[in-house]
Order: C-alpha cells, then sequence, then structure tokens
C-alpha cells in the first residue's frame, strides 16, 4: 500500500495573529493522523499531519515557542496566538505541520494512522487507511 510520493505541492499561511508567516515547497500530499495521548492533549483531538521537510520558510520565528515534547522532537507554536505551527524532529530537522494551518492545498490524502491502538473508543474515521499500533511506530521510526 505504500507508494512513493513523487509530486509534492507547495503552500504558505500565516499564524491567527499573522505574527508568523510560513512557506513550504515540498510538501506530501500524502498526510497521517496521530492518535498518541501527546498529540490529542497538544491539540484537542488527532493530529493530522504533513511532512513537510526542510524546505520550510519562517517569517517571525522569533515570535514561535518550541517545546521539547520527546526526545526526539519539538513542537512549535505561536508566543501570541497559541497557533499550533510544527512538530519537528530533532535529528533531520525536518518539519511536519498540520494539514488545517494551510487552507488551500489540493490533492491531500490521509495515508497512514499512527498509534491506533491509543485512539479512545469515542471517535474512528471512515479513511482507508494503513494503521500502526505504538509499538509498530516506534520500530519503523527508530
Ligand atoms: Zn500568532
Ligand atoms: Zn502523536
Amino acid at each position: 500500500m505504500s507508494e512513493t510520493i513523487s509530486q509534492t505541492i507547495s503552500g504558505q499561511t500565516t499564524c491567527l495573529c499573522g505574527s508568523i508567516k510560513i512557506t513550504a515547497t515540498k510538501i506530501e500530499p500524502n498526510f497521517s493522523a496521530c492518535h498518541c495521548d501527546t498529540c490529542r492533549k497538544w491539540g484537542g483531538a488527532p493530529y493530522f499531519s504533513l511532512r513537510c521537510g526542510v524546505d520550510v520558510n519562517i517569517e517571525g520565528a522569533e515570535n514561535i515557542t518550541r517545546y521539547e515534547s520527546s526526545a526526539w522532537a519539538f513542537r512549535g507554536f505561536c508566543s501570541s496566538c497559541g497557533t499550533h505551527l510544527f512538530y519537528q524532529i530533532k535529528e533531520t530537522g525536518e518539519y511536519n505541520m498540520p494539514v488545517g494551518l494551510f487552507l488551500k492545498l489540493e490533492g491531500l490524502k490521509m495515508d497512514v494512522q499512527y498509534y491506533a491502538d491509543q485512539r479512545p473508543d469515542y471517535y474512528c474515521f471512515s479513511n482507508a487507511t494503513r494503521e500502526m499500533t505504538k509499538a509498530e511506530v516506534e520500530r519503523y521510526f527508530s
């Protein structure tokens, strides 16, 4: 089920208050949903995340607060308005950004659901996707 993404898209957005402007030029249109406890606590719901790589330009970066949510990643948000901006892998610097930040992207498709075993029983998506448990995710990304 894993298909190689050859085409990336580009997007531009701002946080709610406008003090941060983000341009990402290599966004993969297939996105993931993460049901882990940390993502749900951070955003109040599963985290719909776009892989944006490292080709990301941020204006107003001094307004970003970075929180080290694990040994391997930071979560960034606007210090003024609180808009969630990214999950960034420390080792590679790769950005994963919320799908909802970008209002006009086309061709998006939910591809995989992470931490499916931490998904609470009060919701489920009908999208046909690959699902990975906590153990599978940790094995895959280690
Ligand atoms: Zn803001
Ligand atoms: Zn998560």
